[in-house]
């Protein structure tokens, strides 16, 4: 009993020092948010390989740390997710990027987003597309993420709650989709809702086996191909069971 009770002290005293030494406060190193995100830039994302410089430039001007809640702002330049509320998660730099650089995006294209979180990966490709129209299933998420839109004024980003794996019929056809969130199988209406060319990028599989696909609509079929294993929130339906 003694014996438990010291072990209980010693994880507060070390979860107090955390604190005070903010890992979990606003200043967890001294550079400027500008500053931190050149470095994501640099080490995080050109030197694992992407760099289309559209892309990069995006990156470097989006304030990620707009997209991420208080208590996470001083990671908000780290190397990895971090989560939003509602269990869920702003994905890791480097995976932003990637999606991004592979649904090749021009200027006129018009984007369909699943799962839209924080926004931060819509902030990203309204940067470089004409239109994103993004889903969003949990409510609070969704309508903290238009704030966020309507605070930094992007007035291309198009958010909808709802079910996701529907898609968006009434804007469809797409250039490009982008799924932030696993579903097991490919939903038939995104398919149906890509344009002739149109790419689309998404996780499949269970939660701890997924591999991300890259599609493109040829002809009217889809050819596609794994490109990374990846770990993304399964996609959930509107009683939260999962596709
Ligand atoms: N793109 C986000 C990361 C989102 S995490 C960002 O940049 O922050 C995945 C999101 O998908 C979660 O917010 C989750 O609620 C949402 N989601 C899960 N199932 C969904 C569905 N069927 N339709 C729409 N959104 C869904």
């Amino acid at each position: 009993m003694k014996k438990n009770s010291k072990r209980v002290f010693a994880i507060l005293i070390i979860f107090t020092l955390n604190v005070s030494q903010g890992c979990f406060t606003q200043t967890s190193n001294n550079m400027s948010y500008e500053d931190q995100r050149k470095e994501m830039v640099l080490t995080q994302i050109k030197m694992r390989g992407v760099d289309d410089e559209k892309v990069t430039d995006a990156m470097l001007e989006v304030p990620r740390h707009e997209f991420v809640i208080d208590q996470y702002k001083g990671h908000a330049y780290d190397d990895s997710p971090l989560p939003i509320g509602y269990e869920q998660t702003i994905s890791q730099p480097y995976i932003v990027a990637y999606m991004t650089e592979k649904l090749d995006l021009s200027r006129k294209d018009r984007v369909l987003e699943i799962g839209t979180g924080s926004g931060y990966q819509a902030a990203v490709l309204a940067k470089l597309c004409d239109s994103v129209f993004t889903i969003e299933i949990i409510e609070p998420l969704g309508v903290r993420a238009m704030e966020t839109f309507a605070k930094l004024d992007y007035n291309n980003i198009y958010t909808r709650i709802g079910d996701g794996h529907k898609g968006w019929p009434e804007k469809a056809p797409f250039d490009a989709i982008i799924v932030t969130c696993a579903p097991t199988d490919i939903p038939k209406p995104l398919e149906k809702q890509l344009a002739e060319g149109g790419r689309m990028i998404i996780p499949v599989g269970e939660r701890w086996t997924q591999k991300l696909y890259l599609l493109r609509k040829e002809k009217g079929k889809l050819k596609q191909k794994a490109v990374l294993p990846v770990q993304f929130v399964p996609m959930i339906d509107e009683e939260g069971k999962t596709y």
